[in-house]
């Protein structure tokens, strides 16, 4: 606990509080913070994944420069001050990472999975990015080139993942719900 950010402690104190006066249940915690790191952030990531991949000047956009293009969005959560959209392609896979800490997008992105800020994944993504996709079901043909991006304060990174095989006729509502969180991270395929 020393090593824990003041906000963190302020925000545990606060949560303890609320439960011990009956104002909130632990419950309700967790389904907002399941929420928010499942659906809600991921969403907005999704949304703008599966626009890119229906509307190719939108797609343009976010590739050049995600920042206006999420600025424009006025999403919640922030950290994307500065975003860039990464794309993979049939020859080029992209990963992200943050090798010194956890830096996120979490306007974008929502809540870090746990394993982000794992100091094996931050290590070996960039050490050994083949094994660890490999790992994490990502399978890539050897003539695949992998791009490792490492995000920090200044610069977050998302991946713009390649569409689904069965994208023809699908509407936009139903590309997002295909979208992971995971796979704009770049450790999983939609
Ligand atoms: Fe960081």
């Amino acid at each position: 606990m020393s090593d824990a950010k003041p906000q963190a402690l302020r925000a545990e104190a606060l949560e303890s509080l609320l439960i011990e006066k009956g104002l909130l249940t632990s419950e309700l915690v967790d389904e907002v913070v399941h929420r928010y790191s499942e659906r809600v952030g991921p969403m907005n990531g999704a949304r703008l994944v599966a626009r890119a991949w229906l509307e190719p000047e939108f797609k343009k956009s976010l590739l050049e420069d995600a920042t206006a293009v999420v600025a424009d969005y006025n999403f919640e959560g922030g950290e994307v001050q500065k975003l860039v959209v990464v794309e993979n392609t049939p020859e080029i896979h992209n990963a992200v990472v943050c090798t010194l800490c956890s830096c996120y997008p979490w306007g974008v992105l929502g809540l870090p999975p746990k394993w982000y800020k794992d100091p094996a994944y931050r290590a070996r993504i960039v050490s050994e990015p083949r094994e660890v996709l490999t790992e994490m079901g990502v399978e890539l043909d050897d003539d695949i080139e992998i791009r490792v991006w490492d995000s920090s304060a200044e610069v977050r990174y998302m991946v713009l993942p390649m569409p689904p095989q069965d994208i023809e006729g699908k509407s936009l509502k139903e590309l997002e719900t295909r979208v992971t969180r995971d796979s704009m991270i770049g450790v999983q395929r939609v």
